[in-house]
């Protein structure tokens, strides 16, 4: 056999790749093609599940350098002076984003990263702006599907993303970042990413701290305006994944710096708003950063639907001197990203290459489908034949501190647990006047697009909650524009 037959997928010569096996040239196609049978099957199970959000994405590899000294506040190997990791990096579409949208829509962008560290792949599962619509995971189903299609006729529609937002008054500082310039990235090279949530961290002492994750690009930061991206809507749909895919290929390797913010454990009680609110930031003022290191991505992916749609990223995977924290929509996503992916592409999917950890793996799970290595016995734990027993060190590192009576409120222990005081920031202290005016010029475009009454009228007094002369400005605007 020459090196350069097709085969079966059972690795036989195939026999034609043209003509199915006929009873006579006119006659009817034979059960016993088998070939044609298994070419048909195979395009049949092709597509997994997409992802619910975030379904289409652009991936390569690369490496995480330390370049900084963080070493006073976690023990993770892989942020210890001097450790370089293999990395995997996937940014995506955001809520409303299947996998056949533009990758110019306003929207907020994923920006995940495995580390393959020397004690287990350790993620950081976050987004392109460095906060969240809303804080409590039970309403994370229904923000996505406002976003989605509507249930008669499985089009998307602008009222009921505005009846969710405007009813979910938390949503207001994500809201006016999206709205604002940042709102579509110009590609994925030139956004910045945030791990979102505050993740605890543990240094050698077993002292705990509360860190915040943020990548700077190092291409600097660049975006579309609304008109740039409707045009490329059109045109060029899928301007971002290429444009990652051709700067790896001509060599020209995108990074990102990655700093923190660092909070003191005890500071969490008396700061004043809850930090562990993902619909705020720490103020730099307050935390500024600290340079951890440098991600560049030099490889691209060969095979998208291996590498990238079987991708499986998720807050749960922690590794010593890291952790997660009191948010509850972090707690959330520990579980339901983990979730996701055991419904999409089943519970063994850490053996895929691209999930797999570069160490070994000892764990007691076993069985189920597409299983593909070896378990050996033991089976079972506690056992008295030698099998692997956990890390008490690792059970040391749990312990923050919780109680109370059990109850479904938000958060109420700070004085500054507002809805919009950060957005109103962002939009007088961080916008200038032609910000601003996008902002405004923004807010009308997509309301116009198909608002009605009574969420038109909740659209204005939610943007007046956030600034008055921005919130007249865009029912100046939407009803000048709707009596034309
Ligand atoms: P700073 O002045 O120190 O930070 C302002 C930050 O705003 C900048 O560092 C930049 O983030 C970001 N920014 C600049 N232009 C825009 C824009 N058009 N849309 C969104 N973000 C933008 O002040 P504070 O730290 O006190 O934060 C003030 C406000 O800035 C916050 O309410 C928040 O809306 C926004 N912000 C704050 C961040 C933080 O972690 N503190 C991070 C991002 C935004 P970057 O440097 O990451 O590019």
């Amino acid at each position: 056999m020459t090196d350069n037959f097709t085969t079966t997928d059972g690795g036989a010569p195939a026999p034609s790749s043209e003509r199915s096996l006929t009873l006579g040239p006119n006659g009817p196609i034979l059960l016993q093609d088998t070939y044609l049978i298994e070419q048909l099957a195979a395009f049949n199970r092709e597509r997994v599940p997409e992802r619910q959000p975030h379904a289409k994405g652009a991936s390569a590899f690369g490496r995480f350098e330390v370049t900084g000294d963080v070493s006073a506040y976690t023990k993770a190997a892989v942020f210890q002076p001097g450790a370089v990791t293999d990395v995997f990096a996937r940014f995506s579409s955001g809520n409303n984003g299947e996998r056949g949208v533009s990758d110019t829509l306003r929207d907020t962008r994923g920006f995940s990263v495995k580390f393959y560290t020397s004690e287990g792949n350790y993620d950081i599962v976050g987004n392109n702006v460095p906060i969240f619509f809303i804080r409590d995971p039970l309403k994370f189903p229904n923000l996505i599907r406002a976003n989605k299609r509507r249930a008669d006729n499985d089009c998307h529609d602008h009222n009921m993303v505005w009846d969710f937002f405007t009813r979910s008054p938390e949503s207001s500082h994500l809201v006016t970042v999206v709205m604002g310039d940042r709102g579509i990235p110009r590609t994925h090279r030139h956004m910045n990413g945030y791990g979102l949530h505050a993740f605890s961290w543990i240094n050698v002492g077993g002292e705990i701290c509360w860190v915040k994750y943020h990548w700077k690009t190092d291409q600097g930061v660049e975006c579309l305006t609304q008109q740039e991206a409707d045009r490329l809507a059109g045109t060029d749909p899928n301007c971002s994944m290429l444009d990652l895919h051709r700067a790896i290929a001509r060599g020209e390797f995108p990074s990102w710096t990655l700093g923190v913010q660092i909070m003191p454990y005890e500071d969490a009680k008396s700061y004043r708003f809850n930090p562990f609110d993902v619909t705020k930031v720490w103020p730099h003022a307050d935390y500024p950063l600290i340079e951890v290191g440098r991600m560049t991505l030099d490889r691209n992916v060969t095979d998208h639907h291996t590498e990238v749609e079987q991708a499986a990223f998720g807050p749960h995977n922690i590794v010593p001197g890291t952790g997660l924290s009191p948010d509850r929509l972090l707690l959330g996503r520990s579980f339901a990203y983990a979730d996701a992916h055991r419904a999409r592409i089943g519970v063994n999917h850490h053996q895929i290459p691209v999930n797999a950890p570069k160490v070994p793996v000892r764990s007691y799970s076993k069985d189920g489908r597409m299983r593909v290595q070896n378990v050996s016995d033991p089976v079972y734990t506690p056992n008295t034949v030698g099998g692997p027993a956990p890390d008490p060190a690792r059970a040391a590192e749990v312990h923050w501190a919780a109680d109370g009576e059990m109850v479904r409120e938000g958060y109420t222990l700070h004085p500054d647990d507002d809805d919009v005081g950060q957005a109103r920031t962002l939009l007088r202290a961080v916008m200038d006047e032609a910000q601003r005016d996008r902002l405004v010029h923004n807010v009308i475009g997509h309301v116009r697009a198909g608002v009605r009454e009574p969420v038109l009228s909740r659209v204005f007094d939610y943007w007046c909650a956030i600034d008055r002369e921005v919130g007249q400005r865009i029912e100046h605007g939407v009803r000048a524009t709707s009596n034309q």
